[in-house]
């Protein structure tokens, strides 16, 4: 007897690896508190584990891993469709510091921390994705909006490394002017106090992992003094590397983003880094030596007018890529999936760069890795924390072991997920959230952004 009984699923393990995985028909999973302890064909299990406190019969369903997303920004959706002068926009740069910055994380409060959280949270379980790499830019809100993350996260369900993001950039002054190392050491004070409420392996679905903004609004001393504390706390870091064009760092520095990083000493395999766009040979041999962990975030990249990531090259060089998304755009993890599959294949004019399998791989063992928490999540198999999810495939050809990898680069939609489990608990059941109101969540979260936006003059 066991927790939960999930039995006659197709089952996908991603055991031994997303290549190799096993396949179960009729296969079953049992789960005790929050750990897998047997997972095998429904015939075998079911003896033992039949009469568990809860059976959930998944036939014709698909029970796999829940997905991973190694870049986001919560509360970046309170700034969705804000009507400001479009015209403002004309370059990457433009956006980044005017609709990055000045109209959304310099306006950005803990209430709105907290209900963007909530609300993307949300979204993202219900599509199957049940776990997060999250950095909270909110300068003016300080001290406080990682607590605010937290108590979100905490509510909805999700599984995640949180930290907020370490820059020395002043709200509202122009970074090519003036930059402040006290607004640095603001930004490590508040990931220090979180790194104290939720260290490495504290149990629970929360782990702190500090960010950095990126190499152009950093020093080296900062650099360093965040190294230090990473090294100390066993915690990892998160940044954006090359997401704004090569030749900005090397008229800063001298050096391009990745060389400038690994000269202060913050490259390591414990870095997740966000974009990784503009990157020239040697920029992607600096990644790959130190084994930094990239994020791939393929629709803000299109969005700024960005160059294509270099991925096909990173796979084949064993680097370890899986998805981000920035939380712009939908927050259903199957159109980054799709996107990903897609324009690497058109950008590279070569429809074998990337195998289905490869996309299901990054959305599952290599954000599990890039996490430092493939030994937790990831794959299903006895031992590891149960983080599962069922998918009703609304397919129009037969969902059967043979066809079931390249089902999620065709036809999978977030709203095929029926079923969502994150350490152990359900947190979606029959499509809809267990944990929350869900028009309770969409209502404060467009409240928030109506204040929001009313910060920048916008009244609606
Ligand atoms: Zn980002």
């Amino acid at each position: 007897m066991a927790d939960l009984f999930i039995k006659n699923g197709l089952i996908l393990t991603m055991e031994p690896d997303s290549f190799n995985g096993t396949v179960i028909e009729n296969g079953a999973i049992a789960v005790t508190g929050n750990t897998i302890v047997a997972l095998g064909k429904t015939s075998d299990l079911e003896p033992e584990y039949g009469n568990s406190k809860q059976v959930i019969d998944a036939d014709g369903k698909i029970v796999m891993p829940g997905l991973v997303m190694t870049h986001s920004h919560m509360s970046y959706p309170l700034g969705h469709n804000m009507p400001v002068d479009f015209s403002k926009l004309t370059s990457f740069w433009d956006m980044l510091m005017k609709m990055g910055w000045e109209w959304l994380e310099d306006v950005t409060t803990d209430e709105a921390v907290y209900a963007g959280t909530r609300y993307s949270a949300m979204k993202m379980l219900k599509s199957g994705n049940t776990t997060v790499c999250e950095t909270v830019e909110a300068p003016n809100a300080l001290p406080g909006p990682l607590m605010a993350s937290a108590r979100a996260i905490e509510e909805i369900g999700i599984r995640a490394q949180v930290g907020y993001e370490i820059t020395e950039r002043i709200p509202g002054k122009d970074i090519l002017k003036e930059q402040s190392q006290q607004w640095a050491e603001k930004g490590i004070r508040e990931n220090l106090d979180f790194l104290a409420r939720y260290p490495k392996n504290n149990g629970s679905r929360i782990e702190a992992r500090p960010a950095i903004h990126a190499a152009f609004t950093v020093s080296e001393a900062t650099l360093k003094k965040v190294r230090q504390i990473v090294d100390e706390h066993k915690c990892g870091v998160q940044i954006h590397i090359s997401e704004i064009p090569r030749a900005f760092l090397v008229e800063k520095y001298g050096k391009s983003a990745p060389q400038y990083l690994e000269d202060a000493g913050l490259l390591g395999p414990d870095v997740v880094a966000g974009h990784c766009v503009d990157l020239n040979d040697e920029d992607l041999e600096i990644l790959r030596r130190n084994d930094v962990k990239v994020s791939y975030t393929p629709m803000t990249d299109s969005l700024g007018g960005n160059p294509v990531a270099r991925v096909p090259e990173m796979l084949e060089k064993q680097m370890n890529v899986s998805i981000g998304h920035d939380c712009f755009f939908t927050l259903d993890i199957s159109e980054y999936m799709r996107y990903t599959y897609l324009v690497q294949k058109n950008h590279h004019h070569n429809p074998m760069v990337i195998s289905p399998f490869q996309m299901l791989d990054m959305v599952t063992m290599q954000g599990a890795r890039a996490m430092g928490i493939e030994d937790q999540i990831g794959s299903l198999k006895e031992g590891k924390k149960a983080d599962i999810i069922l998918i009703e495939p609304d397919s129009p050809s037969p969902t059967t072991a043979a066809t079931v990898i390249s089902y999620f680069t065709m036809t999978f939609q977030g709203q095929h997920v029926h079923t969502v489990i994150v350490d152990g608990n359900i947190v979606v059941e029959n499509y809809k959230m267990k944990t929350v109101d869900e028009a309770e969540v969409r209502r404060t979260c467009v409240e928030e952004a109506r204040l929001l936006w009313k910060r920048n003059g916008i009244e609606v």
